[in-house]
């Protein structure tokens, strides 16, 4: 169930922050603790697949064959600076990596197209 108390809630919603329903990002962190428990004891494959949804949501969801640190094609990466890695080659991707990337696009496709149908 949800982190926040009902009265942190009320207190959220008084001070007119509707962040509490509205932040994709939030929302995503929630849908899956609710599923899978505390972030510290997800499997490496959980926190894949959280951080490709993540990717999508925020428009930059890799490819499923992207680099392991920064998500772009082989052929396009030559060296690249990620934050916390810095300078670095395209790095085969884990095979949790690549599968969440497939399950994440195919489920920001659908989500899309529930969207395009209703407007
Ligand atoms: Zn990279």
């Amino acid at each position: 169930m949800a982190e926040y108390t009902q009265d942190e809630k009320a207190a959220a919603l008084r001070a007119g922050e509707n962040w509490l329903e509205t932040d994709p990002e939030l929302l995503l962190m929630g849908r899956f603790m609710d599923d899978h428990g505390d972030p510290s004891t997800w499997s490496q494959a959980m926190e894949d697949l959280y951080m490709a949804e993540h990717n999508v949501l925020m428009g930059n969801g890799a490819v499923p064959s992207g680099c392991q640190h920064c998500g772009i094609p082989e052929r396009e990466h030559a060296r690249r600076w990620t934050d916390g890695i810095g300078w670095h080659p395209w790095v085969q991707p884990r095979s949790s990596q690549t599968l969440a990337r497939m399950k994440a696009r195919r489920a920001a496709r659908a989500t899309n197209s529930l969207k395009d149908g209703a407007r």
